[in-house]
């Protein structure tokens, strides 16, 4: 093991990344060592960058390194951790994912089994990189998994740029299917076909939806949205009045509306036109508003004589990273998932790489530093 590594140094938005060589850490006993493989750029990267997501609110202090979607390759055990969350034997060389979060596992929520709400949570970004063990990010050539993350083998014949996006926007929209409880014969719109979106799109399809509805404003994302299953898709650009995108997936719906609707766009401005598309006691799941500030206008007697709700959901319960890793098994013959990371960048190129992620130049940028 080298005695330094990089990591790209993020002093805030605007500024340029600075590529540092830090001392590389021992694992103390639980911990991993991993020497990150490719390390996807997610829409939170990007809000942080633009300042939009702000990691002071979380008690984050900077220059800390960003990054949190990746897979990587353990490089050192920390003592006492010989298996994965599967139970298989865990060793130096193995390819593993693992939930970029760590709950203490003795609080109040740990305890309630919510580790989501982990009053002691530990997550990227919010972390000093200057303080050890500086790979507090996966924008780096390592990355230090914390004792009590959960930590899984890669299965065989998955490779990076499938199983890349697993422990975030796969798992996260697992976990947003499981809170509202989608049922079988269900109809489902989701607003936004990004990286989150498709997964999405064909976990819905995987939980048992009838009828799967996409809409977006980027018509190569709404054809890869049909080809991750989506039984008909809505371009925004074609139909721009939001009450007219209402009137068709009613029409799509037996005039019913949606049962679910899942938002994965970070913006508000489309929430009273997913809450308008439900049906009667329709759930709407709300993934990517994570900026604090946004509003949006709301009558409230739209949820409640429609017995509708809102469902906000933030992290995963870290056995959803293992439901995750069995769907990219099942699927990855049937689903083009590893054409998900569209474009892959050198560390040293990250400034480029987020600039060609926010401008949606590309599906999911990834830094690939090895
Ligand atoms: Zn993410
Ligand atoms: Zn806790």
């Amino acid at each position: 093991m080298p005695d330094t590594g990089r990591v790209a140094l993020f002093h805030g938005p605007a500024k340029p990344f600075e590529i540092r060589e830090m001392p590389v850490p021992d694992p103390e006993p639980g911990a991993t060592l991993i020497k990150v493989s490719m390390a996807n750029i997610c829409g939170s990267d990007l809000h942080a960058w633009h300042g939009r997501f702000v990691l002071a609110g979380l008690g984050g202090v900077l220059p800390t390194v960003l990054g949190h979607e990746m897979t990587g390759v353990v490089t050192a055990l920390g003592q006492g951790l010989t298996r994965d969350a599967d139970g298989l034997p865990l060793a130096e060389g193995d390819r593993v994912t693992f939930t970029y979060f760590t709950g203490c596992g003795q609080c109040y929520g740990c305890l309630r089994g919510k580790r989501t709400s982990c009053s002691n949570l530990s997550m990227p970004m919010t972390q000093s990189a200057e303080a050890w063990p500086h790979f507090v990010g996966a924008y780096g050539d390592y990355f230090y998994v914390r004792p009590n993350a959960a930590i899984y083998k890669v299965p065989e014949g998955v490779p990076d740029e499938v199983v890349a996006g697993a422990n975030c926007a796969l798992s996260q929209v697992i976990a947003g299917f499981e809170r509202c409880a989608l049922r079988f014969d269900e109809a489902v719109v989701i607003q936004g076909a990004g990286g989150l979106g498709l997964y999405a799109t064909a976990v819905a399809k995987a939980f048992g939806a009838r009828m799967v509805v996409a809409v977006d404003a980027v018509a190569d994302r709404l054809e890869m949205a049909s080809r991750f299953g989506a039984d008909a898709t809505i371009n925004i650009n074609e139909l721009p009045d939001p009450k007219a995108r209402a009137k068709q997936i009613k029409q799509l719906t037996d005039g019913r509306g949606a049962d679910v609707v899942m938002e994965v766009v970070g913006d508000a401005a489309v929430v009273p036109e997913g809450i308008r598309m439900l049906a009667q006691h329709g759930r709407y799941v709300g993934i990517g508003c994570i900026n604090a500030g946004q509003t949006y206008e709301a009558d409230p007697s739209r949820l409640v004589m429609a017995n509708k709700s809102f469902i906000g959901v933030a992290l995963y319960e870290p056995d959803v990273l293992g439901k995750a890793l069995r769907f990219l098994s099942r699927y990855r013959e049937q689903l083009p998932l590893d054409e998900l990371v569209s474009r892959k960048f050198p560390l040293t190129e990250i400034d480029d790489a987020f600039r060609k992620a926010d401008q949606r130049e590309v599906l999911r940028a990834s830094l690939v530093p090895h």
